[in-house]
């Protein structure tokens, strides 16, 4: 099994910080839910996902748009755990799709990809996310 080369952008802690901050997040929406709350001050920076068109706090007045929120949170929480996963696999920043390396501007962008651009968009389609 390949070496975790230490890296100085120390994946390990952005990921774990995230899935803390995922795991309170999706505690809170659930406990809030029905209180008229900017969802943006709520979700702020973390979460993935949501389309930029979305008008995040009219939505928190829809109970339906908070289930698809938590849902959000949960996907997000399972990416970061994966990655941190593959972390500790020695697998880290090698894409899951097509084995080539994720570029090092996604992984600063985005910590727990797991998938470079072009697998990830591929697998959304699969998966019915995003439009
Ligand atoms: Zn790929």
């Amino acid at each position: 099994m390949a070496k975790i080369k230490r890296n100085e952008n120390a994946p390990e802690e952005r990921l774990e910080a995230d899935r803390k901050q995922l795991e309170l997040l999706a505690a809170r929406c659930g406990e809030e839910a029905g209180l008229h709350r900017p969802l943006n001050e709520v979700v702020g920076g973390v979460i993935t996902g949501i389309p930029e068109d979305t008008d995040l706090a009219q939505a928190l007045s829809d109970r339906e748009t908070t289930d698809i929120l938590v849902h959000l949170l949960d996907q997000n929480r399972e990416q970061v755990e994966r990655a941190l996963e593959r972390l500790h696999e020695g697998t880290y920043g090698i894409c899951e799709g097509c084995g080539r390396r994720i570029p090092e501007a996604r992984l600063n962008y985005q910590p727990a990809a797991t998938r470079c651009v072009e697998c990830q968009s591929h697998w959304d389609r699969l998966n019915g996310r995003t439009a």
